[in-house]
């Protein structure tokens, strides 16, 4: 047994995400944004450590990259962008308690509300700061998590438009199912309900219509699946997360884009994770391996020692299951996810060494030019039976990230 060869410091962790594939990414859903013959603004969704791209180094390669806006869901992630230097705007998703909103004002964000408190909350920081604060009407149309029913929704517009300390920026839906079929009445529905709503609210306050040149209402709906989906419906803003990250959003989304006879634009995943081999010991056969002797050997073994486990992010249920890429090529986990530690088959790969790197969910190039391979996080998200959101947000906060040409 042999210690990894690292200088002091250096993480036996870390992701790597690439600028180029964000700025490929970026340059493609501008251009899909466009289809519908408007101009939208791109605010590109960084909640959830951007999804788990790690926030600041996601942010700054997005805004790099071309975007215009930033979209937190918290405000701990609003108070951690503009300390750490970044100006674009920033819109809020999420909920913001009446106290997280009034300092969200103060730290020039604007954010989604549905709410008589926050609302209030909003006007009295921004009568302190001496500018006017920026809100969003959540408008409900069918996911029933967040917003106001239409007569609610209008009434909370017209009262914002009524308060000199706030502004109507902009309204907002967000879809039930938009990626999770191929039948797309239900989303079409909550675009109907979302549209006549507007309407209404444009009515009421006698703004000018939708796409009119006088029009300043930021009205968005589309999340990554309705954009590459229905570009055409993109209105003032699209909020696109998934899709900004290299990541279809789901078979079903990629199905429906070629069914309808239209060339999927191509994505690339930013992400890369990776760690080092940090020990290999051969086994004879019939060892088992692991917590609760999950596994046997059922041949000699060279046993891999990966200094990650769930800790890091990496889910105890890839256990037996999962494979990593060693030298490009695939190894198979054996034996039982740990905390810190998790145990791989590289019998197949003799030249492996201590030090050498590991891919746990990316691509790796082979030995001496030979093809490699990848490991996707939809792959990863069907061994654990969920989805491959998930699998990149979990990532352990605390891994490093890089930022890769
Ligand atoms: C996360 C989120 C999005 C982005 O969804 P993707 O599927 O990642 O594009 C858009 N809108 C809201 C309100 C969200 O919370």
């Amino acid at each position: 047994m042999s210690d990894v060869p690292l200088a002091v410091g250096e993480p036996l962790t870390w992701v790597e995400v690439s600028q180029t594939a964000f700025h490929h990414n970026i340059h493609v859903l501008r251009q899909a944004s466009r289809a519908g013959g408007r101009a939208p603004l791109l605010c590109a969704m960084v909640k959830g450590n951007a999804y788990g791209h790690g926030l600041l180094a996601a942010a700054q390669a997005l805004l790099a990259a071309g975007v215009d806006w930033l979209g937190t869901g918290d405000l701990s992630e609003i108070e951690f962008l503009r300390a750490s230097g970044i100006t674009a705007p920033i819109y809020t998703v999420c909920y913001l308690p009446p106290q997280h909103a009034a300092r969200a004002v103060e730290l020039d964000a604007r954010f989604v509300v549905y709410d008589d408190e926050v609302v209030a909350a909003a006007s009295a920081a921004a009568r302190a700061c001496g500018r006017p604060a920026r809100l969003h009407v959540k408008v409900e149309t069918g996911n029933n998590r967040q917003g106001l029913r239409h007569d609610a929704a209008v009434a909370l517009a017209e009262r914002i438009a009524a308060d000199p300390h706030l502004r109507l920026e902009g309204l907002a839906t967000h879809f039930a199912d938009v990626e999770d079929t191929t039948n797309h009445a239900f989303a079409r529905s909550q675009l109907q309900r979302f549209e006549a709503c507007a309407a209404a609210i444009r009515a009421r306050l006698g703004l000018p219509p939708a796409g009119h040149p006088d029009d300043q209402l930021l009205t968005h709906v589309s999340n990554s699946a309705a954009l590459l989906l229905w570009p055409e419906v993109c209105g003032a803003m699209v909020r696109f997360g998934i899709a900004a990250y290299g990541l279809w959003p789901s078979k079903e989304t990629l199905l429906s884009v070629q069914m309808a006879g239209k060339q999927p634009v191509e994505l690339r995943p930013a992400l890369t994770w990776k760690t080092r081999i940090a020990q290999l010991r051969d086994m004879p056969a019939g060892e088992y391996i692991g917590y609760g002797r999950t596994f046997r050997t059922v041949r000699p073994t060279k046993v891999a020692l990966l200094p990650i486990g769930y800790y890091d992010g990496y889910d105890r249920g890839l256990s037996n299951l999962a494979q990593v890429l060693i030298h490009g090529q695939r190894a198979h986990v054996i034996g039982r996810v740990a905390m810190n530690m998790v145990t791989v088959d590289a019998t197949d790969c003799p030249e492996v060494a201590v030090g050498d790197e590991v891919v746990l969910l990316g691509a790796q190039g082979g030995r001496d030019g030979q093809p490699g391979d990848e490991i996707s996080a939809e792959q990863v998200a069907n061994w654990l039976g969920t989805i491959h959101y998930e699998v990149v947000t979990r990532i352990g906060e605390h891994v490093q990230r890089r930022v890769v040409a």
